[in-house]
């Protein structure tokens, strides 16, 4: 069951986020759903002196294993290694379909339960597999509700969040055989979970991602909250874990506070219900656990932020979420409207990495600034000073010094930095700003004298604060 709309190409990004703005329904579910997210957090949050070093821990973190990825990638490829891992890289989502294609066409696997892993989404995995007649199916509720639907997650945490119950139980009485309409919650999930028991029992191969590898002690570590990612790597004789190359880090001590940091920001949990540590197939003398594991170590664009000493910081994302739960577009628009796997402030940075500038960098350009999603990032990421640098970097000269990006240049247009070059040598020579200034204040001649719509619309509260103004002397004592 493929996704209707997979990526979608940028060049309408303004009329979906007309369409998003212009549905009063989907925008209460957004914003009831941001609201009731932001206040998980800040309940997890009481003591702000606390939450600042436990960030600041967790930046440090982040940093430090980046400025030593080539190394840390190479030893956790050993450590993997030497406990039965098979590591894969991919260049490409072409090459990382390619590899588990290979290996399902090996084990002659027919069906594939998945674990929640937005990689898979950016890969467009389902897609690739359905395209070789493998079914891939999702298992995490919320992925199988939007699978169902034909749809693409609209949040990296909760994928169905632009749903309603009514919605959800339409959904189920229609496409689930034998399901009769229903609102209760309970109800609802145990549909979802007696068809995705059945999964598990029949499936070939489990996928799964993961949140953080251990570099020292060759170990993956994934959290979930239903259990289905414990299945999906425990079930299957086959188990393939698939992440970006940034998710590493060097100790087991480092995993704790990023941890903490994580499920706190991400749905205000102190903990999730399942935390996962896989390190191997299942050996000799063990009961459960898979004949082969795999890790496919996925580049996808990846390379090319981390070879920029500023972007490189857009790899430090631990994937939870806070961002696009506190950002005043993201809440007015919903996820579907960025056209990309990742949407919201994170979305913005990481996307054009992974599909160029060319056709991502309006993201950039789709944010007030205003600094809410630097502020709630556990790992202090500095998203409006990256912002404000694909910005830039999209109206670059193309064959200059300074563009770096693919697709850098994108949005250069004469008139703009036409307009932009005058103003700035304007600004620059007091001389020339005070002439400018003259002309300019003759020209006020040449403003309208007839009142806009605006100054209209404001009018009638002039007596009414004249009033006030009155009333407010005849009351002084
Ligand atoms: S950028 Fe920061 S807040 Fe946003 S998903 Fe990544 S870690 Fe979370």
């Amino acid at each position: 069951m493929s996704r209707v709309v997979p990526i979608h190409p940028m060049d309408d990004f303004k009329e979906r986020s007309r369409v998003a703005l212009n549905d009063p329904g989907q925008r209460k579910n957004f914003r009831g759903a941001m609201d009731f997210l932001q206040a998980k957090r800040r309940g997890q949050f009481p003591d702000l002196e606390e939450l600042e070093s436990l960030r600041e821990l967790g930046a440090s973190i982040r940093r430090y294993s980046l400025s030593r990825l080539p190394q840390l990638l190479e030893q956790l490829e050993a450590n993997l290694t030497a406990k039965g891992v098979q590591v894969h890289w991919a260049q490409s989502a072409e090459e990382a379909n390619a590899i588990a294609l290979g290996i399902a066409r090996r084990v002659q696997a027919r069906t594939i339960v998945k674990g929640k892993s937005m990689v898979s989404e950016e890969i467009g995995f389902n897609h690739a597999m359905e395209a070789a007649g493998i079914e891939a199916f999702e298992s995490d509720m919320g992925e199988y509700i939007v699978q169902l639907a034909g749809e693409a997650p609209s949040h990296i945490i909760m994928p169905a969040i632009h749903k309603t119950k009514h919605e959800i139980a339409t959904l189920f009485a229609k496409e689930v055989p034998g399901v009769a309409y229903t609102e209760d919650v309970d109800g609802l999930i145990q549909i979802g979970r007696r068809v995705l028991r059945r999964k598990f029992a029949d499936a070939d191969i489990g996928l799964s991602g993961v949140n953080f590898a251990v570099a020292e002690t060759g170990t993956l570590c994934l959290v979930e909250n239903e259990g289905n990612g414990r299945m999906c790597t425990t079930v299957p004789r086959v188990h393939i874990a698939i992440t970006g190359i940034e998710k590493v880090v060097e100790k087991l001590e480092h995993v704790p506070p990023l941890l903490s940091l994580l499920t706190r920001s991400a749905t205000g949990q102190s903990v999730t219900t399942y935390v996962n540590f896989i390190s191997g197939p299942r050996k000799a003398d063990e009961l459960d656990g898979p004949d082969e594991v795999h890790l496919i170590l996925l580049d996808n664009g990846r390379t090319q932020a981390y070879a920029d000493l500023q972007l490189r910081a857009t790899l430090q994302c631990i994937r939870c979420g806070a961002c696009m739960n506190h950002c005043p577009v993201y809440a007015r628009i919903g996820g579907h409207a960025y056209g990309t796997t990742y949407p919201g402030p994170i979305g913005a940075i990481i996307s054009p990495h992974l599909l160029g500038l060319e056709s991502t960098y309006p993201l950039a350009f789709a944010s007030t600034l205003c600094g809410a999603c630097s502020e709630v990032c556990p790992v202090k990421i500095p998203i409006p000073d990256l912002l404000v640098r694909l910005r830039n970097e999209a109206m670059a000269r193309p064959d200059g010094d300074d563009a770096t990006l693919r697709g850098s240049g994108t949005a250069r247009s004469v008139i703009d930095t036409t307009i932009w070059s005058v103003w700035s040598q304007v600004y620059g020579r007091l001389g020339l700003y005070r002439l400018a200034s003259w002309f300019m204040s003759r020209g006020r001649a040449l403003s309208p004298t007839e009142q806009g719509a605006w100054t209209r619309s404001r009018t009638p509260l002039i007596p009414a604060a004249k009033r006030l103004r009155d009333l407010l002397k005849e009351r002084k004592p």
